[in-house]
C-alpha cells in the first residue's frame, strides 16, 4: 500500500503543542484521524530543552525538567507509559533543608524495601530537637490529611485556610511543606496556599511518601518517538491563529503556512491557547482566568551552590531563606537519576536564588506553568462544558484542564478526556474492561 493511503479517508485533525498532553492526544487519536502536529520549538516539546552532558568519557542526555512521578497519583501516565513500552525506575529523592546561612534544619533519608519506603531523620538531625519537632508535626499533618480527604467541604477551602484550620505546625509548614509544594507546583508559597484544599490533599495523601519517586529509565528521548509513530510532526511551526473556516478550522502559522482541519486540539498552555484562538471569545475569556507563574531551571556543575555542611549529603537540597517567596531546590542528578550515576556531579536547580558560576552552567531555561485556584477551577469546568456543544471542533487539553495539580498526570488525563470525546478508544481502558 502507498504510504499514507490508509489515512486518506480519515478526517483531518491538528494538534498544537507537543508537551505530554499534545503527544498523548496525537497518539490516542491517530487511528481515527489524519493527525498533523504543530510545535513552535525545534524539537518535540517534551524534549525541547534537553542537553548533552559529557564527563568521565561518557555523554548522557539530561532532560530539563526531570519529570518525576509516583504511583497513586499518576494512573493515566503509568498506563500510557506501560502501553507504549517505557521502562520505569525508582529513584531516591530524599532531602536536606537548610536556611539562608547554610545551617541544616532537617535532613532525612528514605529506607526502601520492595515497593515501599519509610523516611527517617539522618545525620545530625537525629540529635536535633527542632528536627524531631518538625518530624512530629509532619506525622500529625499526614495522619489528619488522610482523614480529612473524605471531607465534603474541602473544595470550599483554599489550602492556606485548611492549614490554619487544621492547626498544622508552623515550622513544618514554613520549612518543609511549602518549600516542597512550591517546587512540585513550581510557584510561589502564596500560590500553593491559594490551591483548592482538596486538590492539594489528594496529591499529598496519594502515598508519595510511602511509595517513593519514579522516572522513565531512559528519559524523554525514549518516550517522544514512541508517541509520534504514524504522525506528521511540524517543528519550528508556531501557530499564530486558529479560526473558523466554513465547516473546518483554519490553522495559520507565524511563518504564513495555512491549512484547514476538521478538528483542532490545542495542547498549549492556557495563556498560549488564548493568544491563538480567534472567534471563540467566551473560551478566550475563560482561558485568561487560568493563572500561571514563571520560574527558571539551571543545569550546572557549581557545587558552591550547596552550603558546605550539605555538600554531597543528599540527592535533593532545599535552600529555604526566611522571607523568600519560594525555595531554591537542587537535585544532584548523579544521585537522583540512575542513568546518570556514573557521571561527575551535576545539578538541576529550580529557582536559583544564589549565583551560579556562568562557566559551570550548561543551560538555563525559563518556564511558565499554570496554577489552580478556586476561580480557575470554575473556568476549567466551564471550558469543558463548552466542548460538549454539538458540532464542536475546537478542543483544549493540557495540564491546566484537569482538576488536579498541573503535573504530567493532569496533562494525560486531559488528553484522554478529549480523545474519548472525539471517539477514540483508550487502549488501556479497553484492556481493563476486557479483563473484567
Ligand atoms: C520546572 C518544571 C519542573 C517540572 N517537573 C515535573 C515533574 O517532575 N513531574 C511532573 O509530573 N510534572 C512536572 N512539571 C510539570 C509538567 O512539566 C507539566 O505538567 C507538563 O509539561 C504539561 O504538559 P502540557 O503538554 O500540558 O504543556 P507543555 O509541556 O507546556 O506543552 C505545551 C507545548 O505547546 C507548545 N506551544 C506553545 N505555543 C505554541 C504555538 N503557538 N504553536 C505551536 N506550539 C506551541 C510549547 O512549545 C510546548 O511544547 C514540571 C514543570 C516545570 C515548569
Amino acid at each position: 500500500m502507498e504510504p499514507g493511503t490508509k489515512n486518506r479517508h480519515k478526517p483531518s485533525l491538528a494538534v498544537i503543542g507537543t508537551g505530554v498532553a499534545g503527544l498523548s492526544a496525537a497518539y490516542l487519536l491517530k487511528d481515527k484521524y489524519r493527525v498533523t502536529v504543530f510545535e513552535s520549538q525545534a524539537r518535540a516539546g517534551m524534549g525541547a530543552y534537553s542537553v548533552d552532558y559529557a564527563s568521565n568519557g561518557i555523554t548522557r542526555r539530561i532532560d530539563i525538567p526531570l519529570r518525576i512521578f509516583c504511583r497513586g497519583y499518576y494512573d493515566n501516565l503509568f498506563a500510557l507509559y506501560n502501553h507504549i513500552g517505557v521502562k520505569i525506575v525508582t529513584s531516591d529523592h530524599s532531602g536536606i533543608f537548610s536556611d539562608e546561612a547554610g545551617r541544616v534544619i532537617l535532613h532525612y533519608g528514605n529506607a526502601r524495601w520492595g515497593m515501599s519506603q519509610i523516611s527517617y531523620l539522618k545525620g545530625r538531625s537525629w540529635l536535633s530537637p527542632a528536627a524531631w519537632s518538625i518530624g512530629l508535626q509532619s506525622r500529625r499533618f499526614f495522619a489528619r490529611a488522610k482523614r480529612d480527604i473524605r471531607r465534603t467541604d474541602l473544595a470550599d477551602l483554599c489550602f492556606g485556610e485548611y492549614l490554619q484550620q487544621s492547626g498544622t505546625g508552623q515550622d513544618f509548614v514554613d520549612t518543609i511543606l511549602l518549600p516542597m509544594m512550591s517546587v512540585t507546583c513550581t510557584c510561589d508559597y502564596q500560590a500553593v496556599r491559594n490551591y483548592p484544599a482538596d486538590i492539594m490533599l489528594e496529591y499529598l495523601t496519594c502515598g508519595i511518601h510511602e511509595i517513593g519517586i519514579m522516572s522513565a529509565a531512559k528519559g524523554v528521548d525514549d518516550i517522544v518517538p514512541r508517541m509520534l509513530v504514524d504522525i506528521e510532526l511540524r517543528t519550528n511551526s508556531p501557530v499564530a491563529i486558529i479560526e473558523p473556516a466554513g465547516q473546518q478550522l483554519r490553522v495559520a502559522t507565524k511563518a504564513g503556512a495555512d491549512q484547514s482541519f476538521d478538528q483542532v486540539v490545542v495542547a498549549a498552555q492556557a495563556q498560549q491557547a488564548a493568544a491563538m484562538i480567534s472567534g471563540f471569545d467566551d473560551r478566550r475569556a475563560l482561558l485568561n482566568r487560568i493563572p500561571f507563574e514563571r520560574s527558571s531551571m539551571s543545569v550546572h556543575t557549581d557545587e558552591e551552590i550547596l552550603p558546605a555542611p550539605t555538600k554531597g549529603l543528599s540527592p535533593v537540597s532545599y535552600h529555604v531563606p526566611s522571607g523568600s517567596r519560594r525555595a531554591e531546590v537542587s537535585v544532584d542528578l548523579t544521585k537522583g537519576i540512575a542513568r546518570l550515576s556514573g557521571q561527575e556531579t551535576i545539578f538541576q536547580t529550580w529557582n536559583p536564588i544564589r549565583r551560579i558560576a556562568p562557566n559551570r552552567e550548561l543551560a538555563r531555561v525559563d518556564f511558565t506553568r499554570p496554577t489552580v485556584t478556586r476561580d480557575s477551577r470554575k473556568a476549567v469546568i466551564a471550558l469543558r462544558e463548552s466542548q460538549n456543544q454539538p458540532g464542536n471542533r475546537l478542543w483544549l487539553c493540557g495540564s491546566y484542564m484537569a482538576e488536579k495539580i498541573p503535573l504530567l498526570e493532569a496533562a494525560v488525563d486531559s488528553s484522554v478526556a478529549v480523545a474519548e470525546q472525539l471517539g477514540a478508544a483508550i487502549p488501556w481502558k479497553a484492556s481493563a474492561a476486557a479483563a473484567v
